[in-house]
């Protein structure tokens, strides 16, 4: 089943039980706090607080999400994707946990015919929250239990999990409540038995459900909040992975080799001359896998940024586009290619996505511009610094030195517009640090000296040439992505 399908029908299945169907919102958070929409829950969060009216009961999405909190997984578990689709039904109010659950393993394990997915069975199990978590829940949440145990999954199937990952609120005071997640066995290829405590690689999860039933009046951490009392009328949000789900339709081992997404991974590795999936068996050709996943997925992650009308910057949103981007350049580079590739790549991914998201194909000449302007200028840094780079490489290996000196680091950045962050990746693959510090008091002095400058001559060319530079090359830290993901609205 394809991915674009496995959309329609749940968009569908819910429809059938009185929900709105309401068009995705764009990648670009309007919550300040909020760079990137994170959780299908985002664009809802003004209802759900009572900020603006409830335009519907209920209703039905497929959100477009960015999570750059998992790049790192990204490639390396099969299961986390910088740009992925959650699928998500929301009651305002309305129904609750005695229609959701018996929905849910309707649609998951209902037969195919009459529009649902036909999962077996046997092979799901659910999370409740568990007993002795939290004083206002002495015995977890029996009412999600009773449920599950009536629609007949068995007891050793439902876990009872703690407040970290069963349940749910939003950082601050306001609603809350447990959530209950489905997850699927995919057997012991994916390693050993004994339920997602153990193995989240082998129970993919692929549902939750957020039961949000009282307003917290403290919130300290993730799992210590005070529950002040009810909400006067009881919330459902739902998050479920469309991705995963379609992964686990489609027979294959990961994300990254769904029909949305392989079809970038096989241009990349023909372009590079390379068999994807030797690394199996081969430990050495591994990193390669893992290289090729990451330029699917953000191949993928750049379109659909494009798309929703970020550009490439040095800050913000911007700034996280630019480094996806940049990473697809430097996994081509490394997997052996130094021409450009995303005029090979691009519209592999649109074609893959246009489907469900036709504004890919309508609006292509600016999408296609955007993305191959920023390959070409990366391109034409990496040149040049590459070789400065390999140049302090190899000395410092000489010398016997465990990192780059500031100077070069400082050397790479000013000449050859190297962001920090760049060096820092490029020397930890040659198995060296960078002194940071040395850079960073460099780039002080260097501040310093313009600042001075700009007030000697004021709108001299020269320096203005120096803040142009400036603001070309970015001082964005390498935290980039670690603080910029923002995940206040991310169940466990
Ligand atoms: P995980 O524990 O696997 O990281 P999560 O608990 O962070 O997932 P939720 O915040 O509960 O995920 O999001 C709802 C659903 O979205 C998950 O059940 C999963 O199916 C899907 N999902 C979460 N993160 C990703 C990702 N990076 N790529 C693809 N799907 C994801
Ligand atoms: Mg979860
Ligand atoms: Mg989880
Ligand atoms: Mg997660």
């Amino acid at each position: 089943m394809r991915t674009a399908d496995v959309r329609r029908r749940y968009l569908d299945y819910f429809v059938r039980q009185g929900h709105v169907e309401v068009p995705s919102a764009s990648l670009v958070s309007h919550d300040p706090n909020l760079l990137f929409v994170v959780a299908g829950m985002v664009p809802m969060v003004p209802y759900f607080t009572g900020v603006e009216p409830v335009p519907w009961k209920r209703a039905v999405s497929c959100q477009k999400v960015i999570r750059t909190l998992d790049i790192e997984e990204v490639g390396k578990t099969t299961r986390h994707g910088t740009f992925f689709q959650m699928l998500g039904n929301f009651s305002f109010g309305d129904y609750f946990k005695a229609e959701v659950i018996p929905w849910t393993w309707e649609f998951l394990t209902g037969p195919v015919e009459q529009g649902n997915l036909g999962f077996d069975p046997e092979r799901i199990s659910v999370s409740v929250l568990g007993a002795g978590f939290h004083p206002a829940y002495p015995d977890g949440d029996l009412e999600a239990r009773e449920i599950w145990r009536s629609i007949g999954l068995p007891e050793d199937r439902i876990h009872g999990r703690d407040l970290t990952e069963n349940y749910w609120h939003m950082g601050v005071p306001g609603p809350g409540g447990p959530d209950s997640e489905v997850f699927y066995d995919r057997g012991p290829e994916f390693g050993p038995a004994g339920g997602p405590d153990v193995n989240e690689e082998r129970y993919l999860e692929i549902w939750n459900n957020v039961f949000q039933q009282e307003e917290l009046s403290a919130v300290r951490s993730k799992s210590d909040f005070d529950v002040a009392r009810p909400l006067p009328t009881k919330n459902i949000d739902t998050g479920a992975g469309l991705e995963r789900i379609a992964t686990l339709l489609q027979g294959v081992d990961n994300l990254y080799e769904i029909d949305e997404v392989r079809p970038v991974l096989d241009r990349a590795a023909a372009v590079a001359g390379k068999t994807y999936g030797r690394g199996a068996t081969d430990p050495s050709a591994r990193d390669d896998d893992v290289r090729l996943r990451v330029v699917a997925d953000h191949v993928r992650s750049g379109l659909m940024l494009i798309s929703d009308g970020v550009t490439p910057g040095n800050e913000g949103g911007g700034y996280v586009l630019r480094r996806l981007l940049r990473r697809v350049v430097r996994s081509m580079r490394l997997l052996g290619v130094d021409e450009p590739t995303f005029g090979e790549l691009f519209p592999v991914s649109r074609d893959a996505m246009k489907q469900s998201y036709p504004e890919l194909e309508t609006d292509w000449d600016r999408i296609s511009e955007v993305a191959y302007g920023e390959e070409e200028a990366f391109l034409r840094t990496l040149t040049a610094g590459t070789q400065i780079f390999d140049l302090a490489v190899r000395d410092a290996k000489r010398a016997q030195q465990a990192s780059l000196s500031g100077d070069r680091a400082f050397q790479l950045h000013d000449t050859y517009g190297f962001p920090i962050d760049l060096t820092l990746e490029m020397a930890g693959e040659q198995g060296l640090a960078v002194d940071e510090a040395g850079f960073r008091s460099l780039m002080a002095e260097q501040r310093a000296r313009a600042k001075a400058d700009a007030k000697a001559k004021k709108s001299t060319a020269g320096a203005s040439e120096v803040y142009r530079q400036l603001r070309e090359v970015g001082e964005t830290p390498f935290t980039g992505f670690r603080t910029l993901s923002g995940q206040s609205a991310v169940r466990g």
